[in-house]
């Protein structure tokens, strides 16, 4: 399917005194038998050129960022994204790879990130390039750099996170040299700006198997720096479940809300709906550690968990330049998550059940998914009869709220635009 659009621009090129390959993504997944419709293209082109030589060619055409040597294009179905040969260092001190572009694809491939990326198809003649065994980690199913790994992270210490990314998005290996060079430099990260570590972030979250990559993220010590309070719970006990801690608990809450995401609005309806799900199930506990410090040193605090953990939840995100709406929403749910739990000892009022659905707003289906989620982690009779009790509380929401119309009451701003209105 991919060749006659690649032969095409291959030609094109070609003409023109131009070398062309395929590059990175594309060529790995399309090893792995999953080829994506965006293409990454490499060229010893420089951006205006390429820009001349696609224009007659595609459907569209962009500038992705002429500054980093990349055009952008559509061709029927096809994303094509065409960057001039590279070979940028990282500056230890800036906070931006400095671009540098570069006379062959040889030392293109050269400072790319795993040599699963490493591998090219030059065109249009589909010469298969793959000079660090891309090819041979891709059957061994393992991440290595195509040089050493301290000399890449120190180039670019945001490989690391994407080290991590890409173990939950394919389920591979970390090499065990590039796994002890992210432990020993995981400060590094510090000088990567937060809008590249958190697009990373997002990436390993919404990844097909998350909790791998947060895993590598704690133990090489990464995480204490990007997201300190995952590991933060490793250290804490839960008076629930003592043979687990709470970090091993957080884990299992984030792959149960991931199998319950189909009660979810679908993507498109305030964008990133699986993201919200997933963060929150990620922070709803980040609360606990804090509090119990409280209690040790003997303070008295009026701070429950879960509004302590909403506090630090949005500390964090705004640290990870997240949106206002999606760092309102988590912490929304982690503070109101544990509500759910004063159910189950008593009745709810219906003036208790108004307010439960008031509070959440229109982010009720997520703290459905994160309450249930949180549930199933504990033995099976209890997690049996919590599930029943939330079965019967979700009737109960549907029969008040077509009873008494319970959406034409609800003010039309929620909590939070109050609060701001009044300065508070
Ligand atoms: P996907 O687009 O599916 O997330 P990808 O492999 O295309 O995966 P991108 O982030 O789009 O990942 O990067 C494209 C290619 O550019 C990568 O395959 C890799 O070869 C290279 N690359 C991207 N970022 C870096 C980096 N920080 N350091 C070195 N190489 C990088
Ligand atoms: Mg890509």
């Amino acid at each position: 399917r991919i060749g006659p659009v690649v032969d095409e621009l291959g030609e094109r090129f070609a003409a023109a005194g131009e070398e062309l390959a395929l590059v990175g993504g594309p060529v790995r997944d399309a090893m792995l038998g999953r080829l994506q419709q965006d293409l990454d293209l490499t060229t010893s082109a420089r951006p205006e050129t390429t820009e001349r030589l696609v224009a007659g060619w595609a459907d569209a055409v962009w500038d992705i960022g002429r500054a980093y040597g990349t055009i952008g294009c559509r061709k029927g179905d096809w994303t094509v994204e065409i960057t001039t040969y590279r070979s940028e260092a990282y500056d230890p001190d800036s906070r931006k790879p400095e671009v540098v572009y570069g006379d062959s694809l040889a030392g293109d491939l050269g400072r790319r990130d795993f040599t699963i990326n490493s591998m090219a198809l030059t065109l249009p003649d589909r010469g298969f390039e793959d000079p660090y065994g891309g090819i041979v980690d891709l059957a061994h199913r393992t991440l290595r750099t195509p040089g050493t790994p301290e000399q890449s992270f120190s180039d670019d210490p945001l490989r690391m996170m994407r080290a991590a990314r890409f173990s939950a998005q394919l389920g591979f290996e970390v090499a065990p040299e590039v796994l002890a060079a992210m432990s020993d430099m995981a400060e590094r990260i510090t000088i990567v700006s937060a809008e590249r570590v958190r697009d990373e972030l997002v990436k390993t979250v919404m990844a097909p198997d998350p909790v791998r990559g947060l895993r590598v993220l704690v133990e090489t010590g990464l995480a204490a720096h990007v997201l300190p309070e995952l590991p933060a719970l490793a250290l804490e006990r839960d008076e629930h479940h003592r043979h687990k801690d709470v970090y091993e608990h957080t884990l299992t809450v984030l792959e149960q809300s991931i199998d319950l995401e189909d009660r979810l609005p679908a993507a498109g309806e305030g964008g990133g709906p699986d993201f919200v799900a997933r963060f929150a199930a990620l922070m709803h506990d980040v609360g606990k550690p804090r509090t119990r410090r409280f209690l040790a040193d003997g303070s008295v605090t009026f701070h429950h968990h879960d509004v302590v953990g909403a506090k630090l939840t949005r500390k964090r995100m705004q640290a990870l330049r997240f949106s206002r709406d999606q760092t309102e929403a988590v912490a929304t749910l982690v503070e109101l998550h544990l509500r759910f739990h004063g159910y189950g000892s008593g009745e709810w009022t219906d003036s208790a059940v108004r307010r439960y659905v008031r509070d959440a707003g229109p982010l009720l289906p997520w703290l459905h998914v994160l309450t249930r989620a949180d549930c199933t982690t504990r033995n099976q009779r209890k997690a049996e009869r919590l599930r029943r009790t939330y079965d019967e509380l979700e009737d109960r929401i549907e029969r008040l709220s077509e009873e008494e119309e319970l959406a034409s009451i609800r003010p039309d701003l929620d909590g939070n635009q109050i609060m701001r209105l009044l300065g508070l």
